[in-house]
């Protein structure tokens, strides 16, 4: 007890797993607290002290249920031999945290600075090896990019109230502010990556006390540092091409219900390896902006649509391939199983074969992908050379090395074998010199081995025999010879056990020094699985390869949405778009509800994102520029934990993108202004479209039901309007989904609700309504052009006092002096 509570003392903060023997034991409140968790039994120790305990070879299967209850573990070990007389030495010799460990589902560590109004983002997956910084200017941005990402633990300095921003179910360690101190980060940084000046790293030092912080704590904890990560990514969350909104909008990872199994990813991805798929993920994420880049990708599917007859050669290799970051994560931290190195040497000696598939690609991502097949080092080869195939669980105790490997060992396991022969011999001799054919040798783990005869034989037993114990039916006795024999095995056994774990520990050596090659051969892997994935999407769905446009045009013909083309029960109706920054700039769709309005829009932005990421695309033709961003504002989110209404957050969104698009930004629009009444909404939207035209935003997909605004198609010169076609049947509407030049000038809105099962009053009722609205003209005013204001700039250039306020320091402010400073605004008002 008093070597627990010191062990406890020094990870306060984690429940202490606390090894005893067979077990790992919890006690006290950790005890009461986990127990619940674990779905284990609480007992006591000495009827006072709480304590429940799990198995030493299940701690793999109950470390994840901690971790996913927010829980920090510490495990501490025996580190010496039980049984030599005095307390066994005990230490903490690993501490996992939510964000910091390798399970089988993703697990991310981010870290949090907020300074000069931007926030800036440190981000591990530690599984994975992947790290990024990354910087946001807007706190929405930041809070879309918690949803889309498997964060599980994030720190930040305590005197910044950043807990608003992250999401509940992740674990939150508030840090000294030393931590992120900017020279101790510094240090920490240079220590890390083993570097004399921060210069190599290329790291802006906005960035240094997030990063900083981060590693600290990383080091503190796992007691690993991350030198062999290889490249820190820097990313500025204001030159992605997507924004966290679009990849929710344009519901990438995700529907708006929240759904994986109707995602764009859950349909594109093809991918059959863990790096594929994390490699697909990122592509997706971060577009190219580099023709080149894009059109090597696109060669790579073009090589394999050329050579489909290799695919399923190079799947089959692929499909074996495990987990290679996380199993080389795993090894640095002494976590993993033998049985993972083999399957990683296994798989990865394979890999070889695929310079035999893929010959003479001309095609430079192909070429350089092979390079890392071409270099593999001996010592994977090693591994299956070395390993045994049926590896036991536990492999602590021995037997998963090969015969032929080293000759001591051989000679030891033959010497056990020769020993055991000799009990068997023994036995069978004794039976037959004594008579007694019932006798039995046996063994314990107490007493080693032991001859067994039951009580009706006794009598038959020689001098020679040393009585050991007394059972019911039986006593035990050992001999001279059993226990020289016994000595014999135990001690072979021993040495087999150490000289096997030796010859282990040597390999891992050998493998960890290639951890460096073998994360550029899992990224090699990743690339190969995600290119072809393109390809097998691109041959099993039709897609064709786009041109990449040098000017600002898109044309797509033909196009349709990949995935709501696989839901709906009729045939999907493609649509053709043509938009360019000359001539049609913004195309303002109006049509029925039900129409294909949101439809279109998202597979218009999905189209664009695929050829900026190099995919082939679903459309018969296309013809697409690079995009700088491409924003999307489509249906509602509510953000009601940010205590903000779907109007407010609605706004803030298009703020945002007008403040950030440029001439060559996609801009997608569904149904701006709708969440007030019709006039502000109106005015709003219809701002919104002349701001976008004046100050030429990109190339702009606009869908409303406010049909006024397709009069700005006549004040405008780049706005064109488009429609979907609807055919009237008798008292019925048919949706063509067909997008055809021109406006509509109603929305059938009480059509749609009376499909809906809206009761008939109520429909009834509506369409009388609807007849005196119209005849009043209320919302068809053919002046309205007239009666609006040319130019109306909702988010005019910055105010001085907004700025003024923006950087104001509350916390430091006294009453007066915030008096004091608005009676100064007040004044210059
Ligand atoms: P609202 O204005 O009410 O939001 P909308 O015009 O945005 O409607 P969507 O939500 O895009 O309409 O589409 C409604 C439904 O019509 C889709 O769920 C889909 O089932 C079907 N649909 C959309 N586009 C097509 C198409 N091109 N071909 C076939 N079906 C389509």
């Amino acid at each position: 007890m008093k070597q627990y509570l010191s062990l406890k003392e020094k990870a306060k903060d984690c429940v202490l797993l606390f090894r005893l023997g067979d077990f790992y034991e919890l006690f006290f409140e950790d005890a009461i607290d986990c127990a619940p968790i674990l779905q284990i039994a609480l007992t006591s120790r000495d009827k006072e002290i709480p304590m429940c305990g799990i198995p030493y070879h299940s701690l793999e299967t109950y470390i994840p249920k901690l971790l996913n209850s927010g829980k920090k573990i510490a495990i501490a070990e025996q580190m010496e031999e039980p049984g030599k007389g005095g307390i066994v030495k005990r230490e903490i010799v690993q501490i996992l945290t939510p964000g910091l460990s390798i399970e089988e589902e993703e697990r991310v560590l981010v870290s949090l600075n907020f300074f000069e109004n931007n926030y800036f983002l440190a981000y591990l997956n530690f599984g994975a090896r992947n790290l990024k910084l990354i910087k946001f200017k807007e706190r929405e941005e930041l809070e879309d990019f918690f949803l889309n990402e498997p964060i599980k633990e994030a720190i930040f300095p305590e005197n910044l109230k950043l807990e608003e921003i992250v999401p509940k179910n992740i674990s939150i360690n508030k840090m000294p502010v030393d931590y992120f101190n900017f020279h101790l980060s510094k240090e920490e940084i240079m220590k890390t990556f083993d570097v004399l000046s921060i210069k190599g790293l290329n790291l802006e030092d906005e960035f240094i006390p997030v990063f900083g912080g981060m590693l600290k704590y990383v080091r503190e904890t796992i007691k690993e540092n991350l030198k062999s990560f290889g490249e820190i990514e820097i990313k500025n969350e204001e030159e992605e091409v997507l924004p966290p909104s679009t990849l929710r909008n344009l519901e990438i990872f995700k529907t708006m219900e929240g759904e994986k199994g109707e995602s764009f990813f859950y349909f594109f991805n093809r991918t059959i390896t863990p790096m594929g798929k994390r490699t697909l993920k990122n592509w997706i994420m971060h577009p190219l902006k580099e023709k080149k880049k894009i059109l090597m990708r696109q060669e790579a599917i073009s090589y394999f649509l050329k050579n489909k007859n290799i695919i399923k050669n190079i799947m089959n290799i692929l499909k074996n391939i495990p987990d290679i970051p996380k199993i080389l994560g795993k090894l640095e931290i002494g976590r993993e199983h033998p049985r993972e190195i083999l399957s990683l040497g296994q798989a990865v000696a394979k890999l070889k074969e695929i310079n035999k598939l893929i010959l003479n690609p001309d095609c430079e991502i192909l070429k350089e992908i092979l390079t890392y097949f071409k270099e593999i080092p001996e010592e994977i080869f090693e591994i299956d050379k070395i390993l045994k195939d049926d590896i036991p669980y536990l492999y602590k105790e021995g037997g998963f090395i090969k015969e032929g490997i080293s000759k001591e060992l051989d000679d030891l396991k033959k010497l056990k074998s020769n020993s055991s022969e000799a009990i068997f011999e023994f036995e069978k001799k004794e039976r037959e010199r004594l008579k007694i054919p019932t006798l039995k040798i046996k063994y314990n783990k107490v007493f080693g081995y032991f001859i067994e005869v039951s009580k009706g034989q006794i009598d038959k037993v020689p001098k020679d025999y040393i009585r050991k114990q007394t059972l019911v039916n039986a006593e035990r006795y050992y001999t001279i010879e059993i226990k020289e024999l016994e000595e014999k095995i135990m001690s072979a056994e021993e040495k087999i056990i150490k000289l096997e774990l030796e010859i282990y520990e040597n390999l891992r050596e050998k493998i960890k020094d290639k951890i460096k090659f073998l994360i550029d051969l899992s990224e090699a892997v990743g690339k190969l699985d995600a290119l072809l994935s393109f390809a097998k999407v691109a041959e099993e769905e039709g897609f064709t390869a786009p041109l990449i446009s040098e000017k600002r045009e898109l044309k797509i013909i033909e196009g349709w949405h990949p995935v709501v083309s696989k839901l709906v029960s009729l045939p999907f109706v493609p649509n053709d778009c043509h938009l360019d920054s000359e001539t049609k700039q913004i195309m303002i769709i109006t049509g029925p509800n039900m129409g294909g309005k949101s439809t279109y829009l998202r597979q218009i932005g999905l189209i664009c994102l695929l050829s900026q990421i190099g995919s082939y695309v679903p459309a018969k033709e296309a013809e697409i520029p690079i995009f700088d961003h491409i924003f999307t504002r489509v249906g509602s989110a509510d953000f009601l934990h940010r205590g903000e209404s779907t109007f407010m957050v609605e706004m803030i969104e298009m703020a945002r993108i007008l403040r950030g698009a440029t001439e060559e930004s996609l801009i997608l629009l569904d149904e701006v202004g709708r969440g007030t009444s019709t006039f502000d909404g109106l005015s709003i939207a219809w701002a919104t479209v002349e701001y976008m035209h004046n100050k030429n935003c990109g190339l702009v997909l606009f869908a409303t039901h406010y049909h006024e605004l397709t009069n700005l198609s006549n004040e405008l010169e780049r706005v064109i309007n488009k429609t979907f076609a609807v055919k009237e049947y008798k008292d019925k509407i048919i949706f063509m989904h067909k997008l055809i030049d021109g406006a509509a000038d109603r929305s059938y809105g009480i059509e749609v609700a009376r499909l809906a099962g809206m009761p008939n009053a109520t429909i009834e009722r509506a369409k009388e309504i609807l007849f005196i609205l119209e005849k009043a003209d209320l919302l068809k005013d053919k002046d309205i052009k007239k009666t609006m204001p040319k130019q109306l700039f909702l988010f005019e250039e910055e105010n001085p006092i907004l700025e003024e306020l923006k950087k104001l320091e509350i916390e430091k402010l006294t009453p007066l002096d915030a008096l004091n400073i608005i009676a100064k605004w007040k004044k210059e008002i």
